[in-house]
């Protein structure tokens, strides 16, 4: 018995009845080589994170390079260039709208730290009221508990629950192409929230939201609009807003982070994922002067405990640099893909399987109608996954949402290709 029980525990996978996992020999800008020499598109940069293409020579190299010069050293009392420059960088990046940058190492503990500094950012101040915090239904913030705990309730999360911090939940206002509502929708939950904070004045710490569009809830999205009136309302009552930019960073939406697309000023953001290009796990809060401002105190008492071992590692710091000299060429490819997507949705919305289409810079998603629960447990997925695989496609449905997100090497014609085999497959769908 025990030696046919898989030795590897996966993550996010039901671990009796899984399919044996494909085994991948390499990959190439697109492109994954199975071991039977298949190759198939990664039409999910490898769960998010990889933004220009799988093995860039370029950040292959600089990886390498600072191997053999610096691998990692302790982030407190001593610093290097890598991180020293990135830093620099990114508040280049993100328009000098943010002051500071905190290391950490993955999208939950980036969201972890947005939390923490939210919190005692009123605790600095003497206001230690300010203990409630805001978040969206279909919210996805990573899988530590205190990231659960601003994620929405799920299935991930049942056995959790009484151990989970409580947070308010309202509507995310999701929308998509010819959605009639969608401004009714937004005036309403602004006005849930308008009640909420009349309700406990002075005692909301922070909002969290995912900008534009919720990932693992299912490919989400929100307009602009919507962002901006939320910021002037939070602004009136002094509540900080935190954007989980851990998926839409660096170039998704269109523009390289969502707050730029939304035209909103959010106090702190949670970067991950595609950071580092998808070769190195990494993470960064970042956060306003005004934020940073009640932590800098001789008193032990106001300062953020908080750090990891591999905090500012140089070998991640050296791939986010490199990550960010190949920005200025895949920047054109992720302003224009919003427009490809468009082509190919095009068709698309000619089948009666899909419903709710959807578009954000390099993220398309459309549901497909079943007769299954909706949600991620949808049996669709896997059957989607099987037959895309067949035709030389990875993909990962959220459930019955379908969604492409593909690096920013791809090019028009392959996005095409992929359209043009999707159409064929859906419309396979009965
Ligand atoms: C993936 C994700 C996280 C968690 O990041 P990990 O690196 O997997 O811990 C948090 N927030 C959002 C929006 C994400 O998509």
């Amino acid at each position: 018995m025990t030696s046919s029980l898989p030795k590897i525990w996966r993550p996010f996978t039901i671990q009796e009845g899984a399919d044996q996992p494909i085994r991948i020999q390499s990959g190439s800008g697109l492109w994954l080589e199975l071991e039977s020499g298949t190759k198939v598109m990664d039409l999910i940069s490898s769960w998010w994170v990889n933004l220009h293409g799988h093995a860039h020579p370029h950040i292959a190299s600089a990886i390498s390079r600072q191997a053999q010069t610096l691998e990692h050293v302790i982030f407190a009392g001593f610093t290097h260039s890598p991180a020293e420059e990135f830093a620099e960088r990114l508040l280049v990046a993100t328009d000098h709208h943010f002051g500071h940058v905190f290391f950490s190492d993955n999208g939950s503990t980036a969201v972890e730290v947005a939390l923490k500094i939210s919190l005692q950012y009123w605790v600095n101040q003497g206001q230690t009221k300010r203990k409630r915090f805001l978040a969206f239904e279909g919210a996805y913030h990573g899988d530590t508990l205190g990231a659960m705990s601003a994620g929405d309730r799920s299935v991930f999360t049942e056995v959790f629950n009484d151990w989970l911090l409580s947070f308010h939940r309202i509507p995310y206002p999701q929308t998509w192409i010819g959605d009639e509502e969608c401004l009714q929708k937004e005036i309403r939950i602004l006005s849930q929230i308008q009640t909420l904070l009349d309700t406990y004045p002075n005692e909301f710490a922070g909002v969290i939201i995912e900008p534009l569009i919720q990932g693992a809830g299912g490919m989400r999205m929100c307009r602009p609009e919507f962002l901006q009136q939320l910021e002037i309302l939070l602004r009136q009552h002094d509540v900080l807003v935190i954007y989980d930019e851990v998926m839409t960073g660096f170039g998704r939406t269109g523009e390289l982070f969502a707050f730029q697309k939304a035209g909103t000023s959010p106090d702190l953001i949670c970067l991950s994922k595609g950071i580092t290009g998808g070769f190195m796990p990494m993470s960064v809060t970042l956060t306003t002067t005004q934020v940073f401002e009640p932590f800098y105190a001789t008193d032990p008492l106001k300062t953020l405990w908080h750090g990891h071992s591999y905090t500012g590692n140089p070998l991640g710091c050296a791939a986010a640099n490199a990550s960010l000299d190949l920005m200025p060429a895949s920047s054109r490819v992720f302003r224009e893909m919003e427009q490809w997507h468009l082509d190919g949705l095009y068709n698309l919305a000619k089948l009666s399987a899909v419903d709710k289409l959807r578009v954000c810079g390099t993220v398309a998603a459309v549901s497909i109608r079943t007769k299954g629960t909706e949600g991620y447990l949808n049996s669709i997925s896997g059957v989607l996954k099987k037959r895309f695989l067949q035709e030389g496609m990875l993909i990962r449905p959220l459930g019955n949402e379908l969604y492409f997100m593909p690096p920013y090497c791809i090019t028009r014609l392959e996005l095409e290709t992929v359209y043009y085999k999707a159409c064929q497959i859906l419309s396979e769908l009965k």
